[in-house]
């Protein structure tokens, strides 16, 4: 594709070129977590070498200099979500914490009995399981919004569910389990209509395509540094200003207070009053680096990339006897989640090991997906954007040799 070496990318990457058991490495398990480019590295290395300092506090040199990397990784990160206003940005551990801030604050002052939280049945458990444990204590009900056979979100059926019970609306920018991306404007746009709030799971969108929740009017969009080509640890809550400012402290301690008595405490404006104690310094460095690496690509070549593999992938797929692809919804992301006839998922996912070839096997935390298919495990193969037509053909001769071992066995 033009605008987009895909060599160029994979050179900036270390980890492509190592071996895993006497093979080249094929990672294909990009939903689990994306490989990191040598400027993040370099950057975590860097603020632990050097640059180490605590944030927002010394009158120091260094505390200035970490303060100032730590601040522009939430600018860069309002970049990436398309919000004019930084503040909007909370600095969490990944969308598992995001998604519980959201619950357990907002969740906590906004929802009571006989409020209902729709969920997609194509949630991880992560936009799944805090909405359970909110909605048990507040007597609240969660409604699944069901699916349909290819994997999309059964649009009939979500506007039957919504009326003046629906409080919030949980919604995945992309399955990590069907690769699903669900018209997640008209679905925010039919929920506000009932004074709902949308909080959307960008986890496995962020890395794929150009997000921009304005656009989008999300009240919460979340996702993970890690599957973004930055660190572990680090991830983010986007919300509408209005709304952080509105929700009570999620957790207390240093940097997210005003004033502190016996008396009465009083809190710090957002973001920081949601952000109690010490941050993850290191890994906004991490994520900072990846944010500029990955703005400093062409995003839509990238996209478009993307596209071409993952439609040659499920073609390619296709060919193998006994293969059997689950989710084929139009403009689904690079996520290829499989059966092979005669074979168990996990020992599959080990034959494929063998030959260095990193997939992953199992529920994929999303059990209800799965068994909306009446499955309970799948191999799932997993894009992102230095994946190779290689890449695929390599997975492809991998499952026909094992194919071919399984039948004549
Ligand atoms: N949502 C989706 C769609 C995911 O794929 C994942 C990670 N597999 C998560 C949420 C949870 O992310 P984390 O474990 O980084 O909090």
């Amino acid at each position: 594709t033009s605008g987009f070496d895909v060599e160029a990318i994979r050179r900036e990457f270390p980890q492509l070129h190592r071996e895993v058991n006497g093979r080249p490495l094929v990672w294909l398990d990009n939903g689990a977590t994306t490989l990191k480019p040598r400027q993040v590295v370099e950057a975590i290395a860097e603020h632990y070498a050097t640059g180490t300092s605590n944030v927002h506090r010394g009158a120091h040199t260094l505390a200035k200099q970490a303060t100032q990397i730590y601040e522009e990784g939430r600018a860069e990160a309002a970049k990436l979500l398309g919000t004019p206003d930084p503040d909007e940005i909370v600095f969490v551990r990944g969308t598992t914490e995001a998604v519980n801030l959201v619950a357990q604050s907002w969740g906590r002052a906004n929802l009571g009995l006989g409020d209902e939280i729709l969920v997609s049945a194509a949630e991880h458990h992560s936009n799944l399981v805090p909405w359970q444990l909110i909605a048990k204590e507040r007597r609240a009900r969660v409604v699944p919004i069901p699916l349909l056979p290819d994997g999309q979100l059964d649009q009939d059926a979500y506007r039957d569910l919504l009326g003046f019970r629906t409080k919030l609306v949980a919604l995945t920018h992309a399955s990590n389990v069907l690769g699903t991306v669900p018209p997640v404007a008209e679905m925010t746009a039919l929920a506000h209509r009932y004074g709902a709030k949308v909080l959307v799971d960008g986890a496995q969108a962020v890395s794929h395509f150009p997000v921009d929740v304005t656009a989008l009017d999300a009240d919460f969009y979340t996702f993970s540094g890690h599957k973004i080509f930055a660190p572990t640890g680090i991830g983010v809550l986007y919300g509408k200003r209005d709304l952080l400012e509105a929700m009570p402290p999620y957790q207390g301690g240093g940097n997210m207070i005003d004033s502190v008595s016996f008396d009465e405490t009083t809190y710090a404006p957002v973001p920081h009053r949601l952000e109690a104690g010490t941050g993850h310094i290191a890994g906004v460095a991490g994520l900072r680096a990846a944010l500029r690496y990955l703005s400093g690509l062409d995003r839509q070549a990238a996209t478009a990339h993307e596209e071409q593999l993952t439609a040659y992938a499920m073609a390619a797929l296709a060919t193998v006897p006994g293969l059997q692809l689950i989710g084929n919804a139009p403009g689904k992301i690079g996520v290829l989640t499989f059966l092979l006839a005669g074979t168990d998922p996990i020992d599959l996912a080990g034959a494929l090991d063998q030959q260095g070839i990193a997939v992953r096997a199992g529920h994929h935390c999303a059990q209800p997906a799965l068994a909306a298919f009446g499955l309970q495990s799948a191999v799932r193969a997993s894009l992102a954007l230095y994946n190779t037509v290689q890449d695929v053909d390599d997975l492809v001769a991998a499952l026909q040799g094992i194919q071919a071992a399984t039948a004549a066995s």
